[in-house]
């Protein structure tokens, strides 16, 4: 789509005009004109690199972050918090024998233990069903367990990999009770492309590998035509202790009711193996960006406007539940909570969290970009973002419903790079992000924080609990660690 900017007050696309009150046309102009959101995150992505927090490159991004906030006359600070375990890889190795040898191409997963030349056989534990592992009994034991995926269908997008992290978290339970040595996943992804799909972050106690997809097949056809494989495999990981890190805050202070904040954040830390540019540079640097246009056409929101880039997201939503407890005082005073974390694929809508009421709030903050539509709500609560702990704590939530285009594909993936960014799609985005942005922070009505009983309401009537044991998250919120107390 071609966009043509006509004026500071109206902005024009083919599919219609751009245009509402002087304000917001005047800020949606300006995110489709010439920004240097693009330059942003070419920087972010390619000159720091995967941010694994806790990482070299974390830090310089939280730097980074801070000096564009402030480059762009925006107010920032750094709020520092405790991560609970450092996990990085330093070095994995996987050498099947036997019948056949080969080197196999893999990495550990996400909260994978440590394995020093770990040597036991290799056996074939299909999708890693509760059948499958009945079938092969006593043989899982002490075993590495090679585990079959289908292929990740981009089509299916998110829902493949929801799919995908369900089927890990299943087998993983099943193969801790077989006793197995430790856990062989084949990738999803072809031509031996490795990504980093995070289990269960603290409880995991099992070396996990992910194998090249082609490499995994060829073993699986060796295990199923009577071969005996063994795999020898090294896993080095630093892990195990506390650290410091940070989330970093931009603020544009309301003009009339500065003590009420609607938050917009985008997760600053990646995974290692690309560049983050996806997974979520391209949400962080829009965050800056639209803070960066509202300050410099000299806008006034009525409310507090917090762009946040949190830290601490791919362990396990950390930064944004250590910004719900260092807030808590102030919670009561969060208007919306909203999170933008898939790539750069169109944005078609919001995803409102379960809580009635909020999509027509929405659908009327994005009229004045319905040229860019069309925009659908859709009002389901989901865990794997940094809304996590704001729906859990009874505020209005939403995150940003975006087209898959390329992100299942290059989620975590070492293909997750520059060079995969929509950067037309992601101008597009980020007006559409700031007609929200302008509405949340200047509507008269609010919603009413949900009670403690209605969240319970909500987890009894969806899939919510489902999706926070996936998640690793279920055992704080019953435990009363994550969430709106009783
Ligand atoms: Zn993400």
């Amino acid at each position: 789509m071609r966009i043509l900017v006509v004026s500071t007050l109206c902005a024009i696309s083919i599919s219609g005009p751009v245009c509402a009150n002087d304000d917001i046309a005047k800020l949606v102009g300006a995110m489709l004109g010439e920004t240097p959101i693009i330059s942003d995150l070419e920087y972010l992505s390619d000159e720091i690199g995967g941010r694994v927090t806790g990482s070299p490159p974390n830090l310089a991004a939280v730097a980074w972050a801070l000096q564009t906030f402030e480059q762009a006359q925006v107010s920032a600070t750094r709020e520092s918090f405790e991560m609970p375990m450092q996990w990085q890889e330093l070095a994995v190795s996987a050498r099947i024998t036997g019948d056949v040898a080969f080197q196999a191409v893999a990495i550990a997963k996400p909260f994978s233990t440590s394995a020093d030349e770990l040597q036991a056989p290799l056996v074939d534990a299909g999708l890693g069903s509760a059948e499958n592992f009945a079938r092969l009994g006593d043989r899982a034991k002490g075993a590495w367990v090679l585990i079959e995926t289908p292929v990740l269908d981009d089509q299916v997008g998110l829902h493949g990999l929801f799919a995908e992290y369900d089927a890990a978290a299943a087998s993983a339970a099943l193969a801790l009770d077989a006793g197995v040595a430790g856990i062989v996943t084949m990738s999803s992804r072809q031509n031996n492309l490795l990504y980093r799909l995070p289990l269960l972050p603290a409880k995991n106690r099992l070396p996990l590998l992910l194998m090249g997809r082609e490499h995994a097949m060829r073993a699986q056809r060796l295990l199923r035509g009577g071969k005996s494989l063994t795999l020898t495999a090294t896993i080095e990981i630093d892990s195990g202790y506390a650290y410091q890190s940070a989330n970093v805050i931009g603020e544009i202070r309301g003009s009339s009711r500065p003590q009420e904040i609607v938050l917009f954040g985008a997760h600053l830390d990646s995974h290692d193996l690309g560049t983050g540019a996806l997974d979520n540079g391209a949400n962080a640097v829009m965050m800056i960006d639209i803070a960066r246009q509202i300050v410099r056409l000299g806008l006034k929101p009525e409310r507090t406007i917090r762009f946040v880039l949190w830290n601490g997201e791919e362990q396990g939503l950390v930064g944004s539940w250590r910004y719900a407890q260092q807030h808590s005082d102030e919670l009561d005073q969060h208007i919306l909570a909203a999170s933008f974390d898939i790539g750069t694929g169109k944005i078609m809508g919001f995803f409102t969290g379960g809580m009635d009421g909020l999509g027509s709030m929405v659908d009327e903050y994005l009229q004045p970009v319905a040229g860019l539509g069309p925009f659908e709500q859709v009002n389901i609560p989901l865990v794997g973002t940094d809304n996590f702990d704001f729906m859990m704590e009874g505020i209005p939530n939403l995150i940003a419903m975006q087209a898959d285009a390329n992100y299942a594909s290059n989620y975590h993936a070492a293909s997750d790079t520059f060079d995969k960014v929509d950067q037309q799609q992601l101008k597009l985005n980020s007006a559409i992000a700031a007609a929200v942005v302008w509405g949340f922070a200047n509507a008269q009505d609010r919603l009413p924080r949900y009670t403690r009983e209605q969240l319970e309401e909500l987890i009894n009537s969806t899939d919510l609990e489902h999706q926070m044991r996936n998640f690793g998250v279920w055992e704080a919120w019953a435990a009363g660690d994550r969430g709106l107390k009783k």
